[in-house]
């Protein structure tokens, strides 16, 4: 009997351990159960929208997603239409790929006021996921602070100050484009609590902001090294790719005046301490900082932003779901090497947190794949057809693969002449299309992409 294989969560990290399976030679029948319709997790729901060529990695999962042994239960959530339990009572083998989807707050006087984001959230929010499409960010001021010196922050930083027309090809919905364009947004600026040299920031994103149409960055006054010190403790690989940012952060140093109206400031030794304001935000305070060893410690200078809006771009964490061992400090599942239980594995960022490329997902998957073909040389749960039946009794609404695929020709249909889709940001209404579509013909349908 093949081994019955779920995994929970079809983003990155869920496809690569599919296709780990797959390669791996097992005898087996993978199951990927999915809360939202749509699959591909942080692809579509993380990546900026201005990223397109990042989302093109979608090929290479669709190929595993197609594959005769894999199925797909979308719009199921584990927690609410079945239990992590029944799911391990079912199959053999379960995968949680869950990711780390919720914000770490921002745990300084003030950052619960109207006006302060996580990052999970505003990306979310630009891209379109449903369960972040109603946050309604008031951007209506001139300047904007994003804390964190990764490159979520750079992310979201440079999808606020790019222009209409080079949002233009990408899949930013109406909404977002209408707030971010129609907004007087001038500054943004990036905090990070250390130096150019311990920001996270990959060299590609950075220099892409030297090409920025109405925005130019600039470092302010803090002096960028022209080296590293030989004794820092950083493989060759790290001191390269650090020594290209230092250069970059150089470079927008040299830039010359350009009559560009926006500004990207790399605001460095930056801590927050404070967000201002009265009900809503007005500002932050920040303290100067300089570092003992790895570690920012406040020098007691403090300085004010004035702002409308604080993105903090810290982190994220898992969300925990009952039956899973939850490592509070860390926000991650508690494991070893990927084994969490008896038949129950975890990978990506559920299992180290929120680090690396997406291509970082591989080892894990690589990893837990081995323990699989080792513990489970057969298989002896029924997997599939006890999943449906549990999901009819349930009432749950699932969505097969073939249904995403009408779902995201609608999105490809409805998209202008430059963008790669329209997204549908409301579950009903990824739902209402699969109806729509499974009728005649005979009644004209109604829009789903009002995007208002
Ligand atoms: P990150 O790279 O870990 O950066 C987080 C930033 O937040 C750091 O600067 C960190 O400072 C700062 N921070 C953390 N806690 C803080 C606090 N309490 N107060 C002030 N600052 C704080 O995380 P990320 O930007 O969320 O990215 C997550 C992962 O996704 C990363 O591996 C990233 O490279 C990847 N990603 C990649 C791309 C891409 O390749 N284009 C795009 C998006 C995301 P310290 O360094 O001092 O801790």
């Amino acid at each position: 009997m093949p081994v019955s294989i779920a995994v929970i969560g079809a983003g990155p990290s869920g496809f690569y351990s599919a296709e780990a399976l797959i390669k791996s030679g097992l005898d087996c029948r993978i199951d990927f159960i999915e809360g939202l319709p749509t699959p591909f997790g942080l692809i579509r729901g993380g990546v900026a929208p201005d990223h397109q060529s990042t989302k093109r990695v979608v090929r290479a999962y669709e190929r595993t997603a197609l594959n005769e042994h894999v199925g797909y239960y979308g719009n199921v959530q584990v927690g609410r239409d079945i239990s992590l339990e029944v799911v391990r009572r079912l199959y053999d083998a379960v995968v949680v790929a869950i990711g780390a989807p919720l914000d770490r707050a921002l745990e300084i006087p003030g950052g619960d006021k109207r006006g302060v984001y996580g990052s999970a959230a505003f990306v979310g929010w630009y891209n379109g996921h449903p369960d972040h499409r109603d946050l309604h960010p008031d951007l209506n001021c001139e300047s904007i602070s994003v804390i964190g010196h990764g490159n979520v922050g750079l992310d979201i930083a440079r999808v606020l100050v790019k222009t209409a027309g080079e949002m233009e090809d990408s899949d930013l919905p109406d909404y977002a484009a209408r707030a971010i364009h129609g907004g007087p947004i001038r500054d943004v600026h990036l905090f990070g609590r250390r130096g150019p040299l311990e920001a996270k920031f990959t060299n590609v994103e950075l220099r892409e902001l030297m090409h920025l149409r109405d925005c130019v960055p600039v470092t302010g006054l803090t002096p960028i090294p022209t080296s590293i010190p030989a004794d820092a403790d950083l493989s060759p690989r790290d001191r390269r790719l650090k020594e290209k940012n230092l250069a970059t952060f150089r470079d927008f140093a040299g830039l010359a005046p350009s009559g560009k109206a926006k500004r990207m400031h790399f605001d460095f030794y930056s801590r927050p301490v404070e967000v201002l304001g009265g009900d809503r935000v007005e500002g932050l305070r920040l303290e100067r900082t300089h570092l003992e060893g790895e570690t920012a410690v406040g020098c007691g200078e403090f300085f004010d932003i004035p702002c409308g809006v604080v993105v903090a771009a810290i982190g994220t964490r898992v969300k925990p779901l009952p039956g899973l061992p939850f490592d509070a400090r860390r926000g991650v599942i508690v494991n070893r090497k990927g084994r969490v239980g008896k038949g129950l594995y975890v990978v990506g960022w559920a299992k180290r947190g929120p680090s690396g490329v997406i291509g970082s997902n591989k080892p894990d998957a690589d990893l837990v794949a081995s323990h699989i073909c080792e513990d489970f040389p057969q298989g002896r749960k029924a997997g599939r057809a006890g999943l449906e039946d549990a999901l009819d009794e349930a009432g749950a609404d699932w969505v097969t693969y073939e249904d995403w695929q009408a779902i995201e020709a609608a999105e490809i249909d409805a998209a202008g002449p430059c963008a790669p889709r329209k997204k549908l940001i409301r579950i009903r209404d990824m739902l209402a299309v699969l109806e729509a579509s499974s009728k005649t013909q005979e009644e004209p349908s109604e829009s789903h992409f009002n995007h208002t």
